[in-house]
């Protein structure tokens, strides 16, 4: 099922997310639904809070266009080290449609998860996969990738997101 994807400003994009307590079917259900409105969206990677669900779990799938799908669901993710190596990327986000800037990252990230099965898993990603895993982990402790740029940036973009949801909102 797609679920609506909140655009910012929104109070639960800035909130921090709660922990799984328990991988259970709804939880599946959830990662499904949640890989499903990232597909169709598209983008490559979506967490809980972007659809309103203030659960500690994001979904990725950073495979290149004409690859295999290599869908990744994370649940309670957190990170266990990053590299002193910084990389750029320019990010954009679901729920700031049609926006983009570079952001600064570490270039490596090793993270701890629990998958769809309620297993642990460990793994180091490294290029798009660990600048989408960080941004996505931000998004659990109610951080966006505006947050990164200057103030006069974000109220700029800040101020388009709420037209943009004006114009939608009167559509
Ligand atoms: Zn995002």
């Amino acid at each position: 099922m797609i679920r609506p994807i909140l655009i910012h400003p929104d109070p639960r994009l800035k909130k921090v997310a709660d922990p799984v307590a328990t991988v259970d079917d709804a939880v599946r259900k959830l990662a499904d639904d949640m890989l499903e409105t990232m597909y169709e969206a598209p983008g490559i990677g979506l967490a809980g809070p972007q659809i309103g669900v203030m659960k500690r779990i994001f979904v990725m799938d950073c495979s290149e266009k004409d690859a295999e799908p290599e869908p990744m669901v994370l649940i309670n993710p957190e990170i266990l080290s990053v590299s002193e190596e910084e990389a750029v990327y320019e990010e954009g986000c679901l729920s700031i449609p049609d926006i983009y800037a570079e952001v600064t990252r570490p270039a490596e990230v090793e993270m701890r998860w629990l998958d769809r099965d309620g297993a642990v898993r460990e793994g180091r990603f490294d290029a798009l996969y660990a600048t989408c895993a960080q941004h996505e982990l931000d998004h659990l402790n109610g951080r966006l990738f505006i947050d990164y740029l200057g103030s006069v940036k974000r109220t700029m973009i800040t101020n388009k997101m709420k037209k943009l949801k004006k114009a939608r909102a009167t559509a």
